[in-house]
């Protein structure tokens, strides 16, 4: 369900409802920020721990989510740059969510 929060006049609308009625949304965005969400978080947006140089700003800290410091990356992962590691963590994404990315 679209909700507005955040800043003020900004409306949160899950992925799942913009494929149902794409235009509807693209006709409001005309007039409204519309912000994606997936799962709840803002889609296509790094996360808000990240710094500007792509570091963990809460990195070693107890409040950094447990399924991060669960990631253990290999060189397969990381690749030979930002561009490999990104498209291998989008995979890794699809095959282990609960719904259709
Ligand atoms: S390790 Fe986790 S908390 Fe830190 S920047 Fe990456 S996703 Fe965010």
């Amino acid at each position: 369900m679209a909700r507005t929060v955040r800043k003020a006049g900004v409306k949160e609308v899950p992925l799942s409802e913009i494929k149902d009625d794409l235009s509807r949304y693209l006709r409001e965005a005309e007039t409204q920020e519309i912000v994606i969400t997936r799962h709840g978080k803002p889609a296509g947006v790094g996360c808000v721990q990240l710094t500007d140089d792509n570091r963990c700003a809460i990195f070693g800290r107890p409040e950094r989510p447990k399924v991060c410091g669960g990631l253990r990356p290999e060189a397969s992962m990381c690749g030979p740059d930002r561009d490999h590691a990104l498209a291998w963590i989008t995979r890794l994404e699809r095959a282990t969510s609960a719904s259709p990315v």
